[in-house]
């Protein structure tokens, strides 16, 4: 185990009842406190109300600083920024963030701002051997899942930044006392400021569960024929996020962001459904981390079946409609 702190940069979701850290980033303060015997940091790139950062300490988070970035947070130049002024005012073992677009992003900014090494998609952590010997290595799965490539992650230099996937680490309660927040300065770079948001609003994919966080998703493929009302009557009992193979999206079916695949989100559910999926490895790729996966189409010898849990061949306007129906009897 380490036993220099691992800083965390924390996401924040809003909603009516104001702003509260998303679940992927607390995921992140678990992982980090199997990591370290010392701090678990929080960042927030906004400022945070009580319930918010007691949220954060429930989750492992021994220190909370805050940056108030506005809007620019959603800027990888600007939150990479942040995050250099949080190395040095903590001196970490690791940086955690979360391995979506912008995480990504802002791992490889920081990392060369900070001279450190980088590793994104990390799907596990471990911190091997111990006291001053002791190393940290992630994993990643590459080559469309089959192989899984394993690095020890020194800190040449400066703190290592690892991209975490969503949906890796479940979140266990830690007795957290409360935070302090302490206020971080943040020395805008002009690269960082030259970049302005001009707007940010909400798609219609969005408005379920976000793609690349959820626990479940339901996805169109040719075989639903454009209709994605039934991909919905199925993803909104189940809470699920809608997601799509290419084809569905070059169809204009649906927007480009619900993509799933090599060239489009890479997703971690526990539960992946897909509906009319034949389950070409360009698609599959983007699934591996996923937990059960089930597949519904009419082609009994399609490639989706090889990795399925449970598979069903037969036509989705048929089995769709049933599958809803018995969860609503279930459901009561
Ligand atoms: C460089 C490159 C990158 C790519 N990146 C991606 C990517 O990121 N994501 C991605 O998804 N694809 C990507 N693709 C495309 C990929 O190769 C496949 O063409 C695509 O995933 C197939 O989508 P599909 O399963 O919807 O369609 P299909 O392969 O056509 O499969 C549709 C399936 O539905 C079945 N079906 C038809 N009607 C019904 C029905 N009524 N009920 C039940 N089943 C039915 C069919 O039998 C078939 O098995 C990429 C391709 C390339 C070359």
């Amino acid at each position: 185990m380490l036993d220099a702190p691992i800083l965390v940069l924390v996401d924040l979701e809003t909603s009516e009842a104001g702003s509260a850290p998303t679940g992927p980033s607390l995921e992140l303060l678990t992982a980090a406190r199997a990591l370290t015997s010392g701090d678990v940091v929080a960042l927030s790139l906004q400022p945070l109300g009580e319930p918010a950062s007691a949220i954060l300490s429930g989750a492992g988070a021994t220190r909370l600083l805050t940056a108030d970035l506005g809007e620019s947070a959603h800027l990888p130049a600007t939150a990479a920024d942040a995050v250099v002024a949080a190395v040095s005012a903590v001196a970490p073992a690791a940086v955690l963030v979360v391995s979506d677009y912008r995480g990504k992003e802002l791992a490889g900014r920081a990392a060369v701002l900070l001279g450190s090494a980088c590793v994104c998609d990390a799907t596990a952590l471990e911190a091997a051997g111990a006291g001053d010997d002791s190393v940290l290595r992630a994993s990643k799965l590459a080559l469309s899942g089959s192989w899984s490539t394993t690095a020890s992650v020194g800190s040449a230099g400066s703190a290592p930044i690892i991209a975490v996937r969503p949906g890796i680490v479940e979140v266990t309660a830690a007795d957290g006392a409360p935070l302090t927040a302490e206020p971080l300065e943040v020395p805008v770079s002009a690269e960082a400021a030259a970049v302005r948001l001009v707007s940010r609003e909400a798609t219609s994919v969005a408005s379920g569960p976000v793609l690349s966080e959820a626990r479940t998703v339901v996805v169109g493929g040719r075989g639903v024929d454009g209709d994605f009302d039934l991909v919905r009557s199925l993803a909104e009992p189940l809470n699920a996020a809608v997601g799509a193979t290419r084809v569905a999206c070059d169809e204009g079916w649906i927007e480009r962001s619900a993509q799933i695949g090599q060239t489009g989100e890479t997703v971690s559910p526990r539960l992946y459904i897909g509906l009319g999926v034949s389950g070409a490895v360009h698609h599959t790729s983007g699934i591996q981390g996923a937990g059960t996966v089930v597949a519904i189409c009419d082609d009994s010898e399609a490639p989706i079946f090889e990795m399925a849990d449970f598979g069903v061949v037969g036509d989705v306007t048929e089995v769709v409609p049933q599958l809803v129906e018995e969860l609503a009897t279930l459901r009561g």
